[in-house]
């Protein structure tokens, strides 16, 4: 059979705490796992989706700012008006650009991600635009300029002429009057014609003026071209105005010549003007293009708002519905605890530890109280096993110490103290139960005598035979044999009665005699014989146990006195 293995407690209760320590690290690291799942559900719900609302709003922002800065770029009028209108459009392309690729690289839905991938193909379009709108609006600025040089130079010529002819004019009607004084017919019907071709001359030319003035305020190449043909025209009739003329044609044709420069010829004012309408009219075309895209931008980014917004509604039911299964999670994890916890107290504490302490402790209280017959109680606790080796030690210990209290050492039988205690039991026993109790006294007879002649050896051994016979005799196992004193021993007999008690007394009396030890000195065969007092307490006497023994001990000296060798029984009930 394999000894079982023994556990020191000290092991045991240090295996104890560290499952239940090791259950709640456990249940903890589960629940800082969640917790963690949590909080990165919600940083992410955090980063990605709080993110991309404030992307896209600013994305809106900008992409508004751009509309307006491409109907700023229709009307400017300076060259730094035009290039900080080109630098700002740049920038928010660039904004534009960056916004949505940030939200590309956040953007996980399919469709969304394939929209922002195309509004970003745009944009680059866009981007990619700017340096010809550069080239165009500079274009169109530089031929402005150039053509408002013109009108400007144009109207401080308008003046000029207008004066210079209203002072030929004078003159004419002065020289008029002196020829009218001079009578001079031929002199006034020439003079006559020359006003006339020049007042013709001077409305033409301030006709053509106001035309030319009006390019300004032009803002169709049909119009333009419309008043260029009308201008043409004039100049055309002017100049077929001067041949007609009679005196000081110089003045004319330098006029015509300065005018005309204006109207034909390299860089003239036409020419200007619709350079700078064409390219003015391309690059507004470009602007509004662009201002739609921007406007389509913003409207994407508002659906994409929406999207998120619907995307931040269902993560955060996704949280919800995440944080429940959390706490049910650690809810369960705490059950499982409890249940771990209950498990290991139940099998390490209660049945390995306190059951066999509660073991050992019983079998220490059955020893304390004389119960040396008491089972030991088996455990495979090392330091539980020790006490109960030294328990066992203490139990044979106090099992000889028990004999050694009660038996007497010379013949074996039991001692005086063993007999006071158990008359005393056995009395309160037959009264409590309406049972007789019975007492035998007997005495070796001449018993001096007999150590006299055989000496105190053979006296001890003759005492142990009579002893040994006097066991034999007794029946019962509640039948106790005692030596009361000396020589003197006493039966006693529970339940017994006083017949009964006779009866044992003599039988033991005739045993004595068949042992047939001898005894010179003895009256009665020359071998060695007892006496017998029997006394008896029957239910309800009023006897103590002093009073019983002396009846025993009256009723043995009677037969001491009756001549020895005989059973009295002194019956004073
Ligand atoms: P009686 O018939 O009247 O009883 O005469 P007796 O000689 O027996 O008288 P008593 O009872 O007075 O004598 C007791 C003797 O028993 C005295 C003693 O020598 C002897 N005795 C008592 N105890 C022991 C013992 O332990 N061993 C031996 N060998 N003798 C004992
Ligand atoms: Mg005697
Ligand atoms: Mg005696």
């Amino acid at each position: 059979m394999n000894p079982k293995r023994l556990t020191s407690l000290k092991h045991k209760i240090t295996l104890a705490f560290y499952i239940i320590l090791g259950m709640a690290l456990l249940n903890g690291v589960i629940a800082i796992l969640l917790s963690q799942e949590l909080r990165t559900e919600i940083e992410q719900l955090v980063s990605t989706e709080v993110v991309k609302v404030t992307t896209a709003l600013q994305l809106a922002k900008n992409s508004e700012r751009l509309q307006i800065i491409t109907t700023e770029l229709n009307h400017y009028d300076t060259e730094e008006q035009r290039q900080s209108l080109l630098k700002e459009l740049t920038i928010q392309w660039e904004h534009l650009l960056k916004d949505t690729k940030v939200l590309y690289t956040l953007e996980t839905t399919p469709n969304m991600h394939q929209a922002l991938n195309s509004t970003i193909d745009t944009q680059l379009y866009f981007q990619q635009q700017l340096p010809l709108l550069d080239k165009l609006t500079d274009s169109a600025l530089q031929a402005k300029i150039q053509a408002q040089n013109i009108q400007t130079n144009l109207t401080g010529m308008s003046s000029a002429f207008s004066d210079e002819m209203q002072m030929l004019l004078d003159q004419t009607h002065k020289r008029y009057s002196l020829l009218f004084a001079q009578k001079n017919l031929n002199g006034i019907t020439e003079n006559l014609s020359e006003h006339q071709t020049l007042s013709e001359y001077l409305h033409l030319g301030e006709h053509l003026f106001v035309l030319l003035d009006e390019v300004k305020n032009t803002s169709s190449i049909v119009a333009l071209n419309r008043l260029q043909r009308e201008a043409m025209r004039l100049l055309i009739q002017m100049e077929d105005v001067v041949p007609t003329m009679r005196s000081n044609n110089t003045i004319y044709l330098n006029w015509l010549s300065q005018i005309k420069q204006n109207m034909v010829g390299n860089d003239n004012l036409f020419e200007l003007s619709r350079n700078a309408l064409k390219s003015t009219q391309i690059a507004n075309a470009h602007f509004s293009y662009q201002a739609n895209a921007a406007r389509e931008i913003a409207q994407f980014t508002q659906e994409l708002v929406n999207h998120v917004e619907e995307e931040i509604q269902l993560a955060g039911s996704n949280l919800k519905s995440d944080s429940t299964s959390f706490v049910i999670l650690i809810f369960c994890g705490g059950i499982l605890y409890c249940f771990f916890i209950w498990l290991t107290s139940w099998h390490f504490i209660a049945k390995g530890i306190i059951k066999p302490v509660i073991a050992t402790r019983d079998a220490m209280n059955a020893i304390a109280n004389e119960k040396l017959d008491t089972q030991m109680p088996i455990t495979d606790n090392l330091e539980l096993q020790q006490m109960v080796s030294s328990l066992e030690t203490l139990k044979t210990y106090a099992a000889q110490v028990k004999a050694m209290a009660e038996t007497d050492g010379l013949t074996g039988c039991y001692n005086r103290r063993y007999l006071d205690t158990q008359i005393q039991k056995e009395l309160s026993y037959a009264n409590d139960h309406n049972m007789p109790l019975s007492l035998v006294m007997f005495d070796l007879d001449n018993f001096k005598q007999f150590n006299d002649q055989y000496g105190h050896v053979v006296g001890d051994q003759c005492l142990r035979q009579i002893v040994n016979a006097a066991k034999s005799i007794l029946q019962r196992p509640t039948d106790i044999l005692a030596r009361y004193g000396g020589e003197e021993f006493m039966l006693l007999l529970p339940s017994s009665h006083l017949e009964d008690a006779y009866k044992i007394a003599e039988r033991l009396r005739k045993t004595i005699i068949d042992l047939r030890i001898p005894h010179q000195n003895s009256a009665h065969f020359g071998i060695v014989t007892i006496s017998l007092g029997v006394a008896c307490w029957q239910p309800s006497q009023a006897l103590d146990v002093n009073k019983l023994i002396s009846l025993a001990d009256e009723a043995l000296y009677s037969a001491k006195q009756a001549g020895r060798n005989r059973t009295e029984v002194l019956d004073k009930a």
